[in-house]
């Protein structure tokens, strides 16, 4: 599914906030000043879900091993 920016309309890869369950681009987000608000709780702004992407690669050992 194809998210676009709630402000602009163009297409977004990821939103920096939402607006409700809008999407916002990072950079309408920056100039609207909607970073600082998503910060703040119980308002209307959340701040955009980061996805940790952190890639696997088994040719590499962990620096710490992670005792699930
Ligand atoms: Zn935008």
């Amino acid at each position: 599914m194809k998210h676009h920016c709630a402000l602009c309309g163009r297409p977004l890869a990821s939103a920096a906030v939402f607006i409700a369950q809008y999407p916002v681009g990072p950079s309408c987000a920056r100039r609207a000043g909607l970073l600082e608000l998503s910060k703040r709780a119980g308002g209307l702004v959340h701040p955009g879900r980061r996805v940790a992407t952190r890639q696997v690669k088994p040719q590499n050992l962990d620096l710490f091993e992670v005792d699930a």
